[in-house]
């Protein structure tokens, strides 16, 4: 939806320059590199920013838990930039069509303005809001910015989309970049008519029980939290971020994923700037590192590319055999891995760190989510499920994308056949066991040597650690050695061939 303008006075310049405009904001939380905001304020007239609350709009893929503390914050973030900028946030719930055009009709507004969403939901949603303001004689318009490029833009050789990470990779540099949005407004006008608008609190964004104590020790939401981070790590972090970035016990990635997930930040500000700073930097070796990081951006954009060209991937599998995959039910496995109780510490730790922290480092993404769909063989999609509800940085493109590369059921993925030892990559990942005591305190006592092995061999443990087998941690809930081989046997009876002895 790239703007459709009403057949209005306006358009000739009769009449509705100085009307009220509305701001339409939903994952674009701040006032800088927003081309909506600017847009509205480059118009002359009053500004009304407004964020309607309407999960049942996204449907199973409504916020979850997390998401919803987060939005929470980033809103109370938003409404004190907007209110020092001179136009209040108004909050609404939705449906966001009658919202619209209910605060248009009390305010008079001539025009809404937002920035463009990509999700199948929300991209259907807005072009059929778009044709009702048009209808209604509203000047509606949605502008880029979620995105380096938009998905359309990117094509391949043929003219299609594309399906495999590199050649996509490839061609996004090739392309001129589109460099960062305009300035926050300095001030705008807002309405003399004072709509009316709900409290924060009323949208019941918070838990009932607070659990997020863990989540308040993490994170700073909103646009200044996001600019603060991207700042430290521009300056701390990317020299050494290829070295780092597999390393869970270190902090080696820039944790700006729920600030781009919320569009705290705009995604081309992050490149220009990182790709700024990696011309300053001296060796080799550290501008390489900063290029990695670049790439990992690209992902983020390669998921949304795949997405917007292939909308059914949200619950079906890119690679069509896989809808014949023999996926296991168990009510039980599924709560000992979401619950971090697997018997295998790194996966544990990974679990337990999403619960506490709303986030989980991406290397453990991989092991937890290959633990799941490969020694558990249970349906990626109740992994992705669980993700959705505790991550902050839960996006339905990335989401989707990281579980289907995961099961090997998507674009460019893992080979389903490719099966992670969870003791051997917690092993190099964590070779100290310094991630897994953070977050499986009861195995802090054990030495680096065991503490990857803690359910297999707990007697092992010394006997100062007074960890009992079974008691403190429990044993593996599988072994890895058999629950890989029927793995393997899974995959030969899904392409329907025999399974020849792969040992
Ligand atoms: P950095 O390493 O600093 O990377 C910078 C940015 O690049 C990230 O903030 C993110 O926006 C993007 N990025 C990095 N890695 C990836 C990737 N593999 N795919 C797409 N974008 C990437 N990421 C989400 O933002 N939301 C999700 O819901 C999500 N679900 C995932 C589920 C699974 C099973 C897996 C394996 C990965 C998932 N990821 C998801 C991707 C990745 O784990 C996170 O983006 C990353 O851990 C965020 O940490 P960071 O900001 O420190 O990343």
């Amino acid at each position: 939806m790239n703007g459709k303008r009403a057949d209005r006075p306006d358009k000739e310049g009769a009449g509705l320059e100085n009307s009220p405009s509305i701001v339409w904001f939903r994952r674009d939380l701040r006032v800088r590199d927003n081309r909506a905001l600017a847009a509205a304020a480059a118009r002359g007239g009053t500004v009304l920013p407004v964020f309607i609350w309407a999960p049942e709009e996204e449907g199973k893929w409504a916020p979850g838990e997390a998401s919803r503390w987060w939005l929470h914050h980033s809103l109370e973030s938003l409404g004190r930039s907007l209110r020092s900028l001179g136009a209040p946030l108004v909050l609404r719930r939705g449906p966001s069509r009658e919202a619209l055009l209910d605060l248009a009709g009390e305010t008079g507004a001539g025009a809404v303005y937002w920035n463009r969403l990509y999700d199948p939901g929300p991209a259907k949603r807005d072009r059929s809001i778009a044709r009702s303001l048009t209808a209604a004689g509203i000047l509606a318009e949605g502008f880029p910015g979620a995105l380096l490029f938009e998905p359309e833009d990117v094509r391949s050789g043929s003219g299609g989309p594309y399906r495999v990470f590199t050649p996509f990779w490839n061609r996004l540099l090739s392309l001129p970049e589109r460099g960062a949005g305009p300035d926050a407004p300095n001030r705008m006008i807002a309405s003399e008519k004072k709509p009316r608008s709900l409290p924060l609190a009323d949208l019941g964004l918070l838990p009932r029980v607070d659990w997020a104590a863990g989540l308040r020790e993490a994170w700073t939401p909103g646009e200044e939290g996001a600019v603060a981070r991207l700042d430290r790590f521009l300056r701390e972090g990317i020299g050494g971020y290829d070295a780092e970035r597999n390393r869970p016990d270190r902090e080696g990635t820039s944790r700006l994923s729920p600030h781009l997930c919320w569009g705290e930040i705009a995604p081309s500000r992050a490149w220009s700037e990182a790709r700024r700073r990696a011309s300053r930097l001296r060796s080799e070796k550290t501008r390489a590192s900063a290029l990695a990081w670049l790439r990992q951006l690209a992902w983020r954009e390669f998921a949304a590319h795949l997405l917007h060209h292939y909308p059914s991937t949200v619950e079906h599998p890119l690679r069509e055999e896989f809808r014949r995959f023999p996926w296991r039910r168990s009510r039980k496995d599924l709560e000992a891995w979401r619950e971090g109780r697997t018997g295998y510490p790194i996966v544990d730790a990974g679990m337990r760190q999403l619960r506490a922290t709303g986030w989980m480092h991406n290397r453990v993404r991989m092991i937890a989510g290959s633990f799941l769909v490969k020694d558990l063989r249970l349906h990626w999609l109740e992994g992705a499920r669980w993700f959705w509800d505790t991550l902050v940085d839960a996006d339905l493109a990335n989401n989707t994308l990281g579980w289907q590369w995961v099961a090997g059921c998507g674009a460019d993925a893992a080979p389903y056949f490719r099966v992670f030892n969870p003791v051997a990559q917690g092993e190099r990942y964590d070779p100290e066991g310094a991630y897994v005591k953070r977050h499986v305190p009861e195995l802090a006592g054990l030495p680096a040597k065991s503490i990857h092995r803690a359910g297999e061999a707990p007697a092992e443990a010394p006997a100062a650690t007074g960890l009992q087998a079974g008691r403190d941690y429990p044993p593996p809930m599988v072994d890895h050695a058999r629950a890989r081989e029927e793995a393997l046997l899974a995959l030969a009876a899904m392409k329907g061939v025999k399974k020849r002895n792969r040992r």
